[in-house]
Parts: structure tokens; sequence; C-alpha cells
């Protein structure tokens, strides 16, 4: 592993192979994935129609770059558009780079109005990637410490707190509130219910883009395609990526109305984004998804394990609360709770503890009752086996 430049601390195991819902290490023991390599395996390990769409571009073309016309990057973007109401779609190679995209519509477009030094609302406890903008827009200093100086022209207010965006409506820089519906690596917070709605109001009202990251929300996970479908409002702008290749990386940055005729030739661009793999397999897997109505199974399946957990756990004095939309599921505990990571693994099931003392919950859209049933029985066993440390 020295070879390897040191920026994750890994668990010390190492798989082989993957089938479904499972991992395997060399051993051959089994895995429960419930984390999904990060909210990536959607449709599971190696799905048959994600692995036989690659194989077959492969063998007749990989690459061709976005100097020419690509037949499946417009194909995956029709169906996006049509998936989700939006009018255009730039292709990136992953999520940090569609906010890249987001953030720099937002800003051509404040240029645009001759706005000079437009500012971008973002929310505490933020994710939106590692680049350089996307780790200032994130609202985790651990992130940002030691990457000075930031990028200007972003401002933070509290998650959920429409009054504290509303409080910059006298400030004409701001071009764009840019958030997450869901926050998943800041602890699985969710919105009111909605809370959506009101911001589209608040934004139409201000001339604000509304912009929302969808990397680990969209493609199925909270039970619709994307997250801001349960609100049945439109964002100006809505990225992706994780769950949108099943494992090839390829992230998007949608727009519509005015900010999908911002950018103009020269704007912006990706040598490899939206290339004929990547889209192939993105193809198969949003495909997928809706034939097999896998966003009805993510919300059953959701449902089925936040209930199954709170009410094993409601005698537990370690559970604070158990929270989430579809399969993207946190449980928040009294006290941190970072070996519960092991201890889960140890029971052959993969899951994943962020904020400190949030267990978090990804499982694949394609899960069964029967695995369900196993990660409850896993979870609940963890937690009352679970001794804090009083340190
Ligand atoms: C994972 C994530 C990102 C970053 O995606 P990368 O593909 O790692 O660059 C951005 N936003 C959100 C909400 C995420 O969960």
């Amino acid at each position: 592993m020295t070879a390897i430049m040191n920026t994750y601390g890994r668990l010390p195991v190492t798989f082989s192979h993957g089938q479904g819902v499972f991992l395997y290490d060399a051993d051959n023991k089994a895995y429960l994935d419930a984390i999904s390599g990060i909210g990536v395996n959607a449709l599971g390990h190696c799905h048959p129609a994600v692995s036989e769409a690659i194989k077959q571009q492969a063998d007749t073309l990989m690459h061709t770059s976005n100097l020419y016309g690509i037949e499946k990057q417009q194909a995956l973007a029709e169906l996006l558009c049509q998936i989700s109401g939006m009018d255009n779609v730039f292709f990136a190679n992953s999520g940090a780079e569609a906010n890249e995209a987001a953030i720099k519509i937002a800003r051509l477009h404040g240029h645009q109005q001759g706005i000079e030094s437009p500012q971008i609302i973002v929310m505490d406890n933020a994710f939106h990637g590692r680049t350089m903008a996307t780790l200032t827009a994130t609202g985790n200093p651990k992130v940002q410490e030691g990457f000075g100086p930031l990028l200007e022209g972003f401002i933070r207010v509290t998650y959920g707190d429409l009054a504290a965006i509303q409080a910059h409506a006298s400030n004409h820089s701001v071009v764009a509130v840019l958030m997450e519906p869901i926050q998943g690596e800041g602890g699985l917070h969710v919105l009111a219910d909605g809370y959506l709605a009101e911001l589209r109001q608040l934004c139409d009202s201000n001339n604000w883009l509304m912009m929302l990251d969808e990397v680990q929300t969209g493609n199925g996970r909270t039970g619709r395609y994307f997250a801001y479908q349960h609100d049945a409002i439109l964002p100006d702008v809505v990225t992706t990526a994780k769950g949108l290749g099943n494992g090839a990386p390829i992230g998007a940055c949608l727009a519509q109305g005015k900010a999908a005729q911002v950018f103009g030739p020269g704007n912006h661009g990706s040598t490899y984004g939206g290339n004929p793999l990547c889209c192939a397999a993105a193809l198969a897997v949003v495909n997928t998804i809706q034939s097999q109505q896998l966003c009805d199974n993510a919300t059953a399946m959701g449902h089925y394990i936040r209930q199954g957990i709170s009410q094993r756990l409601a005698d537990s004095p370690l559970l604070k609360e158990v929270r989430g939309k579809g399969l993207m599921i946190g449980i928040e505990l009294t006290s941190p709770c970072a070996e519960l990571v092991h201890t889960a693994r140890e029971r052959g099931v993969l899951i994943n503890v962020t904020a400190g003392s949030v267990l978090r919950l990804l499982p694949p859209l394609i899960i069964s009752q029967a695995e369900a049933d196993t990660i409850i029985d896993t979870v609940v066993a963890c937690v009352n086996d679970f001794q804090p440390q009083n340190t």
C-alpha cells in the first residue's frame, strides 16, 4: 500500500469479486454491501445489463473526444432530460466535476448580467467534492484545512433554514443557491417537507439559480429518480454522478431554462466527459432503474429498513434517531460509533459511519426483503452489543 498516496484510512480487507449485493474477499467470505461503494453500485456488483453494455462498447468504440458527435452521449442526455424535465446536460467524470460545471454556470450567468463578483449561497455541513471550488463550497473545515487560499464567492448559511437564505435577498451579487436535497457526508440531514418548493419560490423572486447537488441523492436513491421530484418542482441546475455509472466514472450537470443557455462553445469542457464507454454503461444503468421500477423498490425497502431498525432499537438508550428517504438511511446514535464499521464488517455487512455518530446505509437499489432483513439484524445486533467509551 505504500506506493499509494496516503489519502484514505483503509479498512483491512480487499475484495476480489462481487455479485448482486455481495462482495467477496480472497477467502471467498461474503459481505453484504450496504454502502454500495459510497452510493455508486445502485444496481449491485457486476449487474449483467451494465457489464454487457460495457463489453459491447469496449469492442465497438471507447473514446473519440468531444470534438465529434457521440451517439451514446446524445441518447443518455435525451433520456436524462426526459426523466428529469431538464433541458440539456454537460457530462463530466465525477461528482466534483459536475459541481464545478454548476458553479461555473452560476458565475458566468452572473457575469452575463453585469455582476462583477457573483456569490453562491452554500450550506453548513455541505459536501460538494475535493476540487478547489467544490472543497470551498463544502461546509466541513476538515476538508478545507491546509488548502487555503480558498476561492471567493461563497456565502454560507445553516442547512434547512430558509430565512437564513432570505436574509441575503438584498445582496445583489448573489446569483445562486447550491445545496444537497439530503446531506449525505454531512450526517444524513433531511430537509422538511415542502422546503424545496419554498426555496424554488425564493430563488424565483430573487432571480437566483436554484442548484441542487444530487450526486448522492440522484439515480433512484431516495425513491424518485431525483430527490427534487418528491416536491414537484424543477431546479435550474442539478448535478449527479455516483449511481449514474454503477462504477463507470461519469458525472452530469443538467440545466433548464435560462441556466441551460449560459455556456457557449469554449466555456467549458472535458476530454473524457461523456465518452462512449461511460455513456453506454450509464444508459444501461438508467434504463435498468426505470424498467425494473427500482425507485419503487428503494421506497419500499427504505421504509422497511428504517421501520425495522426503529422498532427493534426503540428501547435502546443509544438510539437518537433513524432518518432518511428511500435507501439513503442514517441512524444517529447518542455517542460516537466509528468502530461499528468494524463490528458490522466482522458480521459480514459493510456500512459506514459519518459525522462521528451516524451509521449510514446506502444499500443497492436491487436489494431484496431477505437481504434487507440481514442489514436490520446486523445493525440491531451491533448497536445492542456496542459499549461506548466515555472519553
Ligand atoms: C460524493 C459526493 C460528491 C463528490 O463526488 P466525487 O465523484 O467524489 O467527486 C459531491 N457531492 C455530493 C453530495 C456527494 O455525495
